[in-house]
């Protein structure tokens, strides 16, 4: 087995370990790999360890990515965008992009609802929830989201698939669980009143296990499947 696939074994079994715990099936909660900097050749490695799903954060490297995999005939890989968006690049993440995980405004909504092309599904597309309230980080406030779903979910190039958030670091599980029950209680009622609404991308290496305890469906993890990245090139 290679390092890669080792390492995404690895990780399964700690997303396995944590719905035991708390008495989920391991199905509910699917592992985003992020692939952010890491090369075409990497992502080969996972997808052959049968890893489907990937993440990337920048715009352009992960159209080069998505370009390569169909290129060669890879057709069943799912890709999510998590990064920040600007305005100017969402027509790119809307023309290729299964997924984005950063809507925190209507205009960018809008953007690629109108952007994304007729012959693809509508690009599923999550709100991102500011959960810490940090000055720095992107996200609105979940005061902020009844009024925005709503209108998300009226654009014909979107489907609104839930929720995300990148909690601050907490000093231990208790204050972990804390933030995260406060996403999954914003995601069961969105859930509530919209059927589409899905998912819940919450979780990454140092806050897996109170986030799929508070109900993740989706976990983002990079650095334990692909090593450290390096950021020298960009
Ligand atoms: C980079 C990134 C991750 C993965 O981080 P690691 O520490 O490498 O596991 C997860 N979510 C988002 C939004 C990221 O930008």
């Amino acid at each position: 087995m290679n390092e890669i696939a080792h390492n995404l074994a690895q990780v399964q079994n700690k997303i396995l370990a944590a719905t035991e715990r708390c008495g989920r099936a391991s199905e509910e909660v699917t592992l985003l790999a992020v692939s952010k900097t890491k090369p075409a050749s990497a992502i080969a490695e996972a997808v052959a360890a049968g890893q489907r799903a990937f993440g990337e954060n920048y715009v352009q490297e992960g159209v080069d990515k998505i370009r390569y995999f169909a290129q060669i005939g890879e057709a069943a890989l799912e890709w999510h965008f998590i990064g920040p968006l600007q305005s100017n690049k969402s027509r790119l993440v809307a023309e290729h992009f299964d997924w984005c995980h950063t809507v925190d405004r209507l205009r960018i909504a809008t953007r690629l609802s109108e952007q994304r092309p007729a012959e693809l599904a509508p690009l599923n597309v999550l709100i991102q929830i500011n959960i810490s309230d940090e000055q720095s980080k992107s996200g609105i406030a979940l005061s902020e989201l009844d009024a925005l779903a709503a209108d998300v979910a009226t654009l014909p190039g979107l489907v609104l698939r839930g929720l995300m958030a990148i909690p601050a670091p907490e000093p231990d599980y208790e204050h972990q669980l804390a933030v995260c029950q406060k996403m999954a209680d914003a995601f069961s009622s969105l859930k509530n009143r919209y059927p589409t609404v899905d998912t819940l991308s919450l979780g990454m290496t140092d806050d897996m296990d109170a986030a799929i305890a508070a109900g993740s469906t989706m976990v983002r993890i990079g650095t334990a499947i692909f090593g450290a990245r390096d950021y020298s090139a960009r």
